[in-house]
């Protein structure tokens, strides 16, 4: 980040809000206002998600909405599934299930009541699994918990924290005040506004935390048939991703399924398959916007599946930029948390929105 900091006391000092938000520039550069990115911690636990394992059987929608009891939703855009089907095949299923109402898409995007969705990347004839050019991907898209949440930065009542042992990111409904600040400064395009409670309630997905109190895994793991989505220790999970990017096609890996730690649930045995296709030469969330506890591996290049990625994408989250500017200028002092939501944005305003626009196609 470059800030001008002449300029940005001056628009401070005045008032000028504007003045001194329009003085911080492009992001991704350690300015002289950041402070260190936090490291996630020790213990932390987290998702791998491996994308060519992935067939996009929804399983983990359905597993994640039966543990977090949410209801069954229609597609935002209430497409119906008649619409996409033959007047013979639409009939046969009137005569099956004898209604006549329209039977509709499962959810698309993430809403209030849908904290995990699986996406498909599609291009030209789709013809090869797990390949960018005419071929087709899923990604599976939840909270990430960042090793350094905006969210947690720029909650104002400290509604969004982040567990000190598990480092799992938490939304305390009771304390929301539903302002979506939080909303607007997640660069991975998280929370979501349930328009559907009486007084609006914020949602997102909290590694099913109350599922593991009990000693079970998270909804998504349990019901995942293929190991695409793992759950574990991060560092183990890392080491896992490590080893899967240095596979080639052609080899045989025994996948692990359910907890990589084996402390949770009950133990699946591992999955065997021979590698397809090649794998990007990197594990999504090690580094970039300070790290995450979702990690993805995938053989698609990451950008293609909406994640935020490229040499424009900084290695720190940018309330490591924008907390410091704050601390800054206020030496101690609280800046409004509307400046604070303000400075973010304008800090991930290069941040690749195709994740966004894939997810709402
Ligand atoms: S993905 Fe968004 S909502 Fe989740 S921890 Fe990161 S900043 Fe917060
Ligand atoms: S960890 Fe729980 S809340 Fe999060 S995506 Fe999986 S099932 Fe849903
Ligand atoms: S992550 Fe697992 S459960 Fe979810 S769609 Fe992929 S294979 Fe199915």
């Amino acid at each position: 980040m470059t800030v001008d900091r002449r300029a940005f006391l001056k628009g401070a000092a005045t008032g000028g809000s504007a003045a001194a938000l329009a003085s911080v520039t492009a992001p991704g550069e350690a300015g002289a206002f950041a402070r260190p990115s936090k490291p996630r911690p020790t213990q932390a636990l987290g998702l791998l998600y491996d994308s060519t394992l992935c067939v996009g059987c929804k399983a983990c929608v359905a597993g994640c909405k039966d543990a977090n009891d949410m209801p069954v939703e229609r597609s935002r855009d209430q497409e119906s599934w008649n619409s996409m089907v033959t007047p013979e095949q639409r009939n046969q299923v009137v005569r099956q299930v004898g209604d006549t109402q329209p039977i509709w898409d499962t959810p698309k995007s993430l809403s209030g009541s849908t904290l995990n969705i699986i996406k498909a990347y599609v291009h030209g004839r789709a013809e090869v699994k797990d390949r960018a050019e005419d071929g087709f991907a899923f990604i599976k898209r939840q909270c990430l918990h960042c090793n350094d949440p905006s969210c947690v930065s720029a909650c104002p009542v400290s509604a969004m924290t982040k567990d000190p042992d598990t480092g799992i990111v938490n939304h305390h409904v009771d304390r929301c005040i539903g302002c979506r600040y939080c909303v607007w400064a997640c660069p991975f395009n998280i929370p979501r506004f349930d328009y559907d409670s009486a007084f609006g309630k914020l949602r997102k997905c909290e590694l099913c935390d109350h599922r593991l109190a009990e000693g079970e895994l998270p909804g998504c793991v349990a019901t995942c048939p293929t190991g695409a989505t793992l759950f574990g220790r991060v560092d183990d999970l890392e080491a896992e991703a490590r080893r899967r990017i240095a596979l080639k096609p052609g080899d045989t890996y025994r996948y692990p399924r359910g907890d990589i730690n084996r402390r949770f649930g009950p133990y699946t045995p591992p999955h065997e398959k021979v590698v397809q296709a090649a794998y990007q030469p990197e594990v999504y969330g090690d580094r970039l916007l300070g790290g995450t506890q979702t990690l993805y591996v995938s053989a698609v290049p990451f950008d293609k599946l909406g994640l935020p990625h490229g040499p424009h994408i900084p290695d720190r989250m940018y309330a490591t930029e924008t907390e410091a500017v704050q601390h800054t200028l206020y030496r101690g002092m609280i800046l409004p948390a509307v400046v604070l939501t303000a400075l973010i944005l304008i800090a991930r305003r290069n941040v690749d929105r195709h994740h966004t626009e894939a997810e709402e196609d």
